[in-house]
């Protein structure tokens, strides 16, 4: 018989905090006293991860499935994955790094009793470095305001989704993604809560400032076309400016002549408005390569083997 809950937790070059997320979640997961299934996937880690999850599934065999990927595809893609396979009529997304304690669970699934089909969090306290406060803070606003959702927090991976909405994000065709801002673009009656937050104890983030910014841009991207049109609409300010501009010039140079000076200035508003243009070149190129990959038509990811009861010797397709 299916489960009812499912909890998915992508997992990359996590050694050093497996032994305690094994520790917390399960009984976490036990005193819930509802069925339930824990879905890791292992994407592409090459320290002693997969071992480690190996032998918890094989100690768990009926509540612990393991997806094993043929490589590193992402935090999102991992999710992605379990999404396609989940059982469970409530699916709650964990980090393994144990900076969402697992002792919140039964707060977002108490949520979803009361029917709200998505559950989003907000780190209460949020224990990470003032730098990455500060710019994810700024990152929002600009998010929300492009994609028009309304997410406090896009970093908040504690969340919840009822078994329709993860299906419609599975079903989603998109090469990259980002699935809190999905989950909100198809929930119907969406709640925010506060959820504890930890330092990351073990290990480090997984994310460089480059990945980050990468993830940014493919969130933007999926989700708004709008920053083609500020490129559009800033082009056509430029230009009109530069119209006045040229108009100026001319009458001066009737009245009292052409002039020679300022070159600086001119140097300056020359960078400037370089400047821009490389920015826009960029933006459109982040579109283009959208699109580029989505044609592509590539697997989004590979399992090269999914762990579980019924199976623990079968091929994945
Ligand atoms: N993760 C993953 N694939 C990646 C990067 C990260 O599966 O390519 C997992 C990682 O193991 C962790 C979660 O995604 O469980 C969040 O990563 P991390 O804690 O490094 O991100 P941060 O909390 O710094 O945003
Ligand atoms: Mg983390």
């Amino acid at each position: 018989m299916d489960p009812e809950i499912s909890v998915v937790i992508p997992v990359y070059n996590e050694e050093e905090s497996l032994p305690r997320l094994f520790a917390e979640l399960y009984p976490v997961m036990e005193d819930i006293k509802r069925s339930y299934e824990i879905i890791f996937v292992n994407d592409g880690s090459h320290d002693k991860s997969f071992a480690m999850l190996y032998d918890f599934q094989k100690q768990h065999p009926h509540n612990v499935r393991f997806i094993d990927f043929n490589g590193n595809f992402g935090q999102h893609m991992a999710i992605m994955a379990a999404f396609s396979k989940v059982r469970g009529q409530f699916i709650i997304t964990l980090d393994a790094d144990l900076q969402n304690p697992p002792e919140e669970i039964p707060k977002l699934i108490k949520q979803m009793d009361d029917g709200h089909d998505v559950v989003g969090t907000r780190r209460k306290n949020r224990h990470d470095p003032l730098f990455r406060k500060v710019a994810s803070k700024a990152v929002n606003n600009i998010t929300n305001r492009i994609t028009g959702l309304h997410i406090n927090d896009y970093g908040c991976m504690l969340r919840g989704y009822n078994r329709r909405i993860v299906d419609i994000i599975a079903h989603s065709g998109e090469s990259t993604t980002f699935i809190p801002a999905l989950g909100q673009k198809y929930a119907v009656n969406p709640i925010e809560i506060f959820v504890a937050h930890r330092e990351r104890e073990y290990g480090t983030s997984k994310y460089s400032i480059f990945r980050l910014i990468r993830l940014n841009f493919d969130l933007m991207t999926s989700f708004s076309l709008s920053p083609l049109q500020w490129v559009t609409m800033s082009g056509i300010g430029i230009s009109a400016l530069s119209f006045l501009l040229v108009a100026y010039i001319l009458i001066r140079r009737f009245i009292i002549g052409s002039e020679a000076q300022g070159l600086f200035t001119l140097m300056a508003i020359q960078f400037f408005l370089t400047g821009i243009s490389i920015m826009s070149l960029g933006i459109i190129g982040e579109y283009i390569g959208r699109i580029y990959k989505q044609i592509q038509k590539r697997p989004r990811f590979v399992i090269k083997k999914i762990w579980e009861e019924e199976n623990n010797d079968k091929q994945a397709d």
